[in-house]
């Protein structure tokens, strides 16, 4: 059985340019990147160049790119670096973020709160949106940073980042966008007179832009400053010690290439084309169902739909015998029973919260792939439907 996988927002598929680039750095040139000899300064030389296409593709310094373990460690880092009582020397300081973050940005946020940061979540539109109006109302004197979102990983919802973090800025306080899910889906600018210079911060991951898993960056802007979590080497100009993950670190400046490739492509039309075509083809033939985030901006891949009168993990499960991947709710919390936290922050009801599923598409999603979704999803969601006491049985036939 072909398999379709509709999750690329969990991690997606590693490109065979990607494997290839990293594979030599495996095996033969397997060097330390701060050794001073020839194996050592081979490696250095792969990091510095994949350094530099990554810049590129954020229109950023060289400088500004700090290589991380994944997602979670530059969320981490951006928080804990701004905000731990070293960078605040003791001082009350203020985080301003959202119900609707990642757990690596929510459960980070929680865990300063017991150092002692005032922490300030700011609610969601029912669209899944933050309101400038609703940033400028939670800043306070001493609010140091602002950590929200690029785009939601369950919904796609893009944020207007540009107006919240110049918010931010005239209220003094430095600005962290968590791009995980935008990264080489849309264009960023992140150069000093750019459309983004009001970000300070920006935290990306490899396996979520068909790069290896546990690879990441954190974007820090020139001139901030920010404490490192880990002690140990001068490694990333002392912003994060350990020695460098070289052969995934070549991976994820390959995959950044190929992005910035790929951005000036059709392929990004064509994505959202695809993605439409399968909203549109689930609609048409399935009743009482909808689109979470409806009417706000979102990123070309993402679909996050309700099947009313049904349970989501049912349906993963039905889909997944059928030969489809998808995710009810993010990755990290399928097998949970609480609703999704995300979509209960826009207002949704636990029961369609746990009737909702996120279908996303990858790059390399083809048209035949989507269609031949488009006859299994009304199929197993017409079979669940009729086994749930919820959904109105038909009137009986009479003859
Ligand atoms: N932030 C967002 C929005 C994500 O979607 C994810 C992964 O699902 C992460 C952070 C964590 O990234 P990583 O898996 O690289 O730690």
């Amino acid at each position: 059985m072909h398999r379709i996988y509709l999750d690329a927002n969990a991690t997606t598929p590693l490109l065979p340019e990607v494997f290839e680039a990293m594979r030599p750095y495996w095996m033969e040139h397997y060097g330390n990147a701060s050794s001073i000899h020839q194996h050592g300064q081979h490696a250095r030389s792969a990091v510095e160049q994949s350094r530099a296409t990554i810049a590129r593709l954020l229109r950023g310094l060289n400088s500004e790119i700090v290589f991380t373990s994944g997602g979670t460690e530059s969320d981490n880092l951006a928080l804990f670096g701004v905000l731990s009582p070293e960078s605040t020397h003791g001082e009350p300081a203020h985080l301003i973020t959202t119900t609707i973050e990642h757990h690596a940005v929510l459960h980070a946020a929680e865990a300063l709160e017991k150092t002692g940061v005032e922490v300030t979540y700011i609610p969601v539109t029912p669209k899944g949106l933050i309101e400038p109006a609703a940033l400028k109302a939670a800043i306070r004197a001493n609010t140091k940073l602002v950590s929200i979102m690029y785009a939601n990983n369950e919904t796609g919802v893009i944020q207007p980042i540009h107006e919240l973090a110049a918010i931010a800025h005239q209220a003094g306080a430095l600005f962290h966008t968590d791009a995980v899910q935008v990264t080489g889906k849309l264009p960023l600018d992140l150069s000093a007179d750019g459309p983004l210079k009001n970000v300070d911060l920006l935290t990306f991951s490899g396996h979520k832009m068909y790069a290896p898993k546990g690879i990441g960056v954190l974007f820090v802007r020139r001139n901030v400053r920010l404490a490192p979590m880990m002690h140990g080497g001068t490694h990333e100009r002392q912003r994060r010690a350990g020695t460098e993950n070289v052969a995934c670190i070549v991976g994820l400046g390959k995959a950044a290439q190929l992005a910035s490739e790929w951005l000036t492509t059709e392929g990004p039309t064509q994505l959202t084309a695809l993605r439409d075509r399968f909203e549109q083809g689930i609609l048409s033939q399935i009743e009482e169902t909808g689109i979470n985030g409806d009417g706000a901006p979102r990123v070309s891949n993402t679909s996050n739909l309700y099947f009313d009168h049904l349970e989501a993990e049912a349906l993963v499960i039905a889909l997944d015998l059928k030969g489809i991947s998808v995710s009810g709710g993010s990755a990290c919390q399928s097998g949970a029973a609480e609703p999704s936290h995300v979509l209960t922050a826009m207002g949704l009801t636990p029961a369609r919260a746990r009737a909702s599923i996120r279908f996303s598409l990858s790059r390399l999603t083809t048209q035949e792939e989507i269609d031949e979704a488009l006859k299994i999803i009304p199929a197993a969601v017409a079979r669940l439907r009729e086994l749930s006491p919820a959904w109105r049985r038909p009137e009986p036939q009479t003859v």
